[in-house]
């Protein structure tokens, strides 16, 4: 499944997200040479309907056309297939950012395709991963890592002052590589976005230039630091509407504006048919339903129990329907440790 190319191939650098598969034969590790031999590994596409990562790569083969890497780079184009349908993931493939070494999913070829990834870059020396991503709601663009090792925020903290840390979902690429090399998943706002696209490739191009990264603590006032303590999803069967829609559950319109805002109890999300709160589940982070703890219903309204962070905030069902409503936050003290 996995193609390893040492070279770039002609029309990469300008070629459309959904005409990549004109290039490439499937899923792709392409590895360039650079003058520093640590090599910073770059992650794109693992999510087919997100355009940032594959812009920012192509704006950085562009910049070094004619002079050599600072560095040397390695990209994973990953959904390639999904990438030419602008889908996060087709039906038949799993969510390519769920299945690397360490997650719950079953063994399947693109959980071998993703430990060939990490075999492959864990032979040579690794300065740094980057994985790629959009967003769909309205989130500030946002860092996340799974260790709150001083490396990782430094590194997080070189892309946001807003920084994220997880540890559920497993299987997710940048925990995959937390044990090889600082590892950061950026959060660039929409598909499409230029300043997404332009930050992301100021992110790259700093990273092919620093020497190292720093091993000393990041000073508190420079960070923003979140962790994530719940997943909020609608359950599969109940009947989803947004807005003036009917459903089971019906959301309302503008819940995306609650992206990053600390949120009171008692605020409305949206309505529920049944007059129960058994259509969401708010899964924490041992796997336990906990919506009873996080929401409670009034008169068919659905409102919060409690003081909560939201960030990924969408109303886009098939994004709530592939991934999930949202994910709950509380802030995470520096000095804490994972
Ligand atoms: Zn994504």
């Amino acid at each position: 499944m996995l193609q390893i190319i040492d070279h770039i191939p002609a029309g990469l650098a300008t070629v459309a997200q959904s005409d990549l598969g004109t290039l490439f034969n499937g899923p792709t590790l392409m590895h360039l040479e650079g003058r520093k031999p640590e090599r910073l590994f770059v992650a794109v596409l693992q999510h087919g309907n997100e355009d940032v990562g594959l812009r920012a790569v192509q704006n950085l083969l562009i910049r070094y056309r004619d002079r050599e890497l600072p560095r040397s780079l390695s990209v994973f184009f990953a959904n390639i297939e999904a990438a030419r349908l602008n889908q996060r993931r087709l039906p038949h493939q799993p969510d390519y950012n769920r299945v690397w070494p360490g997650g719950e999913s079953e063994p399947c070829p693109e959980s071998d395709m993703m430990r060939k990834v990490v075999e492959t870059m864990s032979r040579g020396p690794l300065f740094a991963s980057v994985d790629l991503h959009n967003n769909i709601g309205l989130n500030p663009h946002y860092a996340c890592i799974n260790r709150t090792d001083h490396r990782f925020l430094q590194l997080a903290t070189l892309f946001s002052r807003t920084v994220v840390y997880f540890t559920q979902p497993r299987g997710v690429q940048s925990l995959a590589f937390a044990a090889l090399c600082p590892a950061v998943t950026l959060e660039c706002g929409q598909a499409g976005n230029e300043h997404g696209i332009d930050h992301a490739t100021e992110f790259l191009d700093a990273c092919l230039h620093l020497e190292s990264i720093p091993e000393h603590p990041v000073h508190d006032r420079d960070i923003d630091l979140f962790h994530t303590t719940a997943v909020v999803k609608v359950h599969a069967q109940a009947r989803l509407g947004i807005g003036n829609e009917d459903g089971d559950i019906v959301l309302i319109h503008d819940l995306e504006f609650f992206n990053f805002r600390e949120l009171q109890p008692g605020t409305v999300f949206g309505t529920v048919k049944t007059g129960r709160d058994d259509s969401l589940l708010v899964i924490d982070d041992r796997g336990r339903n906990r919506v009873e703890d996080y929401f409670e219903v009034e008169n068919s309204q659905l409102r919060l129990r409690r003081t909560v962070m939201p960030s990924m905030l969408t109303v886009n069902k098939t994004a709530i329907r592939q991934d999930c409503l949202c994910y709950f936050m509380e802030r995470w003290p520096l000095t804490k440790s994972d």
